[in-house]
């Protein structure tokens, strides 16, 4: 009795302690330039806070930024600034034609045999550049009855053998909301692999709890992650243990990169984070060109440079270690490769 309700006690915490730490993810700008020794007004931050995507990182996240650099490569990921509000000739608000391509509120089926849920909103962080960033995600949310739309729709159409659980980010879900998609899933017996987009082992690595972990215990589906990391820094000792957890189920883990400027554009800023990736047992997977969304003009990297760090990158790395370099383009079957 006195065993069980430690152990209760124990998971609790487990699981109470990413939540708080998300809870406690800062909001205060000021306070973080402080912290890093920055002076304001040479970092032409964007001063409205009432923007519909303001400024958000976990505490871990921002111990992982430099000091007194204000054009560190994971500050710049997160730091609003005023070229947001720059109108540029071609970036608009769904860049992707995700709107497009809603088979119901909330579920993507863009590709052939895998459709994509938009599994919740919400995000440990925001990163500046995300495509999301305007997705009408309160139309579009996936509160369970749009859930149970979407399962309807994963069971009628045998074609489907994979779901893409992303967002937002997946696993901002508790684990027992995730446990019920999981079981529901697994029960639609085209249904073969079940693929997770996340950023939150990087970003938040105390999500990769144990109870966590224990959904891929004894499941019928092939699990598959896919990361989103951009650069080297964003990996460190806690990245590596929960990565580390997260190879314990055995599930393939690969990374998606943006290629982004002034964060990860050369082809040494990309062989140094494959080369640690690899070390955590992940493979790249893409290297994203930047989708032309309102607001991120400013972390456009031009397709001939993108071409030419790709070629770097060959002479430098193995093959495996090199991602593929890919567009989304509107309309297009597939995301398509650019060499
Ligand atoms: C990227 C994406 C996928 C997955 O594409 P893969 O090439 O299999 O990684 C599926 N659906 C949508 C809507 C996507 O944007
Ligand atoms: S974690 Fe992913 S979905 Fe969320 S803001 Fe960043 S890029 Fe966008």
């Amino acid at each position: 009795m006195h065993c069980k309700a430690a152990y209760d006690t124990l998971i609790y915490m487990k699981i109470s302690s990413w939540q708080e730490e998300l809870r406690e993810s800062s909001q205060d700008l000021l306070l973080l330039l402080e912290k890093l020794g920055l002076q304001d007004d040479s970092l032409q931050r964007l001063s409205n806070m009432q923007q519909p995507f303001p400024f958000k990182a976990p505490r871990s996240f921002l111990e992982r930024i430099e000091k007194n650099n204000p054009s560190d490569p994971l500050l710049r990921q997160i730091l609003p600034v005023s070229e947001e509000e720059l109108q540029h000739a071609g970036y608009s608000k769904d860049p992707v034609g995700d709107l497009d391509t809603q088979a119901v509120p909330g579920l993507l089926h863009k590709y052939h045999g895998r459709v994509l849920l938009v599994s919740t909103g919400a995000c440990a962080i925001h990163c500046r550049y995300c495509f999301r960033r305007h997705f009408p995600y309160a139309d579009s949310n996936p509160s369970d009855q749009n859930w149970r739309a979407a399962l309807e729709y994963i069971r009628s159409d045998q074609s489907i053998s994979e779901v893409i659980l992303s967002g937002g980010d997946p696993l901002m879900l508790a684990d027992s909301k995730l446990a019920f998609l999981f079981a529901e899933l697994a029960a639609i017996s085209h249904v073969k692999r079940l693929r997770i987009h996340s950023r939150m082992p990087v970003v938040l690595p105390s999500r990769i709890t144990g109870s966590f972990l224990a959904l891929f215990h004894k499941f019928r589906l092939k699990p598959i992650m896919v990361l989103h990391t951009n650069h080297v820094n964003e990996i460190d000792e806690k990245v590596e243990q929960s990565l580390a957890r997260l190879k314990s189920t055995g599930m393939p883990i690969l990374n998606q990169s943006v290629l982004l400027k002034g964060v990860n554009d050369s082809s040494q800023a990309l062989a140094a984070l494959n080369e640690k990736l690899f070390d955590c047992g992940v493979l790249p997977y893409y290297l994203h060109m930047l989708d032309m969304v309102q607001g991120a003009a400013h972390f456009a990297v031009a397709e001939e440079r993108a071409k030419e760090i790709m070629h770097e990158l060959r002479l430098s790395l193995p093959g495996y270690l090199v991602p593929r370099l890919v567009r989304e383009q509107a309309g297009a079957p597939y995301k398509l490769p650019l060499l």
